[in-house]
């Protein structure tokens, strides 16, 4: 088993607090597509914000600690959907500034970040483009006054409550063509931002429509037409995190179902006690042990060398929130017509752990890089 450092332990125990806290209202903050203001308010009181901003910039440790990252939204995760989401996106959000904004850009903006008094976005999806992101429509272009934005994104987390968005679009023609990477700030003339459709888990999604928005050439992340590389270097660092945030939701699914089946009685005995019933919670604990261990793992290595590692975040990403949804379907299943109650947490559990195996790389989409890597040779 892998053993999390004292140094770790401790950022465990800060954010087990601040899931505590927002575990009575958990459901409330759950089912908002607001900012919900005491998880926010609980969140800050943390600090735990300045886990994904470096520490030059206000934040926690000198370069992002991917470990750290993901064992603060396990243990965020385990109570609440919005608090995991309002931390990991500070990071997911805001890592194309932290690596390729201007010192005076980073300066404005990351310090608040860590704070949590900036909420940040990343807009990379769009009406007609989700996985295959390289095909990006939404143009930037330099102009007399700075970069003009024109295009939609669509699905964006943070959509309407972030103070500003990474923008991913394709620049340029014929041999200098590539893509691209802005800040713009939600109050850019020309920004729209509608709010995204409700979903079976609720989340904050806007959609946006930038028109004409144009912002300073200092707004700019990264080398223009080579910003693709930002993304990557954002999924090296965040794809593990999601693992961490399946982890907890299978912590929690599997506590639910173990409350439940230890108590009730079937057959002059606890469901437990009943054969199948007790082999799947036992699976379930199977699978949330192997699930943790491989995540832990590469968030370790992702620490050293995220990009380098990067397979192994994809594949603890698809293995963990694959096993989310088997442990809470099996715990739904345990608690029989109990775990079918609207409003219920093991209704809100088993919402939110679809999603997770489709953002920040789907399942089949991640399965298919790493069959190309072994493919390549790869192992
Ligand atoms: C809750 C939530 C929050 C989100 N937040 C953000 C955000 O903040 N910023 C942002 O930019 N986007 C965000 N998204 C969008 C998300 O990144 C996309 O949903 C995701 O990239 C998948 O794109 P898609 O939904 O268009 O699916 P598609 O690309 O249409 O794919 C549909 C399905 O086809 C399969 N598939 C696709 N490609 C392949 C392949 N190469 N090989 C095999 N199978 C494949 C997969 O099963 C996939 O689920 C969010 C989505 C959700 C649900």
């Amino acid at each position: 088993m892998f053993e999390l450092s004292p140094h770790h332990r401790k950022i465990q125990e800060t954010a087990r607090a601040a899931a505590a806290e927002v575990d009575p209202f958990a459901g409330e903050a759950d089912a908002s597509t607001v900012v919900h203001e005491a998880a926010r308010e609980a969140l800050r009181r943390s600090g735990l914000a300045r886990q994904v901003v470096p520490a030059a910039h206000g934040g926690a440790s000198e370069t992002l600690d991917p470990l750290a990252i993901a064992v603060v939204r396990e243990a965020l995760m385990y109570s609440s959907a919005h608090l995991d989401s309002l931390f990991g996106m500070q990071g997911v959000g805001s890592y194309a500034l932290t690596v390729g904004g201007s010192d005076e850009l980073r300066a404005r903006w990351l310090p608040r970040v860590a704070a949590l008094d900036a909420i940040a976005g990343l807009a990379l999806t769009e009406p007609d483009i989700g996985s295959d992101l390289r095909g990006v429509t939404t143009t930037l272009a330099s102009v007399s006054d700075g970069v003009r934005v024109d295009g939609r994104k669509s699905f964006i987390t943070n959509g309407g409550a972030a103070d500003f968005y990474c923008v991913l679009g394709r620049e340029g023609d014929g041999d200098a063509r590539g893509h691209s990477m802005v800040l713009v700030p939600a109050d850019a003339p020309g920004l729209t931002v509608r709010p995204g459709p409700g979903l079976i888990a609720p989340h904050i999604l806007g959609e946006l429509e930038f028109d004409g928005v144009v912002v300073p050439e200092g707004n700019r992340l990264g080398v223009p037409l080579k910003a693709f590389s930002l993304m990557l270097q954002t999924l090296a660092v965040f794809r593990v995190s999601v693992a961490g945030s399946a982890v907890g939701l299978a912590q929690a699914a599997l506590d639910e179902a173990l409350r439940h089946v230890t108590v009730r009685e079937q057959f002059g005995r606890p469901l437990i006690g009943l054969g199948a019933v007790g082999q799947n919670v036992a699976l379930s604990w199977t699978d949330v042990e192997a699930a943790r261990a491989l995540t832990y793992r590469a968030a370790a290595l992702a620490q050293s060398d995220p990009l380098g590692h990067l397979d192994m975040s994809s594949i603890a990403k698809v293995n963990a929130t694959e096993a989310a949804g088997r442990v809470v379907d099996r715990s739904v299943q345990a608690m029989g017509r109990f775990g079918l109650v609207q409003g219920s947490k093991i209704e809100r559990l088993y919402r939110n752990a679809r999603p997770l195996r489709v953002y920040e790389g789907a399942t089949e989409v991640l399965l298919d890089s790493l069959a190309r890597r072994l493919a390549k040779g790869a192992s």
